[in-house]
């Protein structure tokens, strides 16, 4: 019995670990030149169309589309 809960124990583990990553990972940041205001880059997520906009260099690493607040 020890095994099978260690088995089951690890498995929602993998689950937790998964969901979270979907999370992150359904967001696909592009940047817009077009739309650049000075120094500040802008970004658009092609998942949920949420715009950010950074100065540093990279994509945003986390989405910020405001419908999924609340
Ligand atoms: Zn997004």
């Amino acid at each position: 019995m020890h095994i099978l809960l260690g088995l089951l124990i690890a498995f929602v583990i993998v689950v937790i670990m998964t969901r979270s990553r979907r999370a992150t990972r359904a967001c696909r940041w592009r940047e817009e030149r077009s739309g650049n205001r000075g120094s500040l880059r802008k970004h658009q997520c092609m998942a949920c169309g949420a715009e950010v906009y950074r100065a540093a260099k990279g994509d945003p690493d986390m989405c910020r589309d405001p419908n999924k607040r609340g």
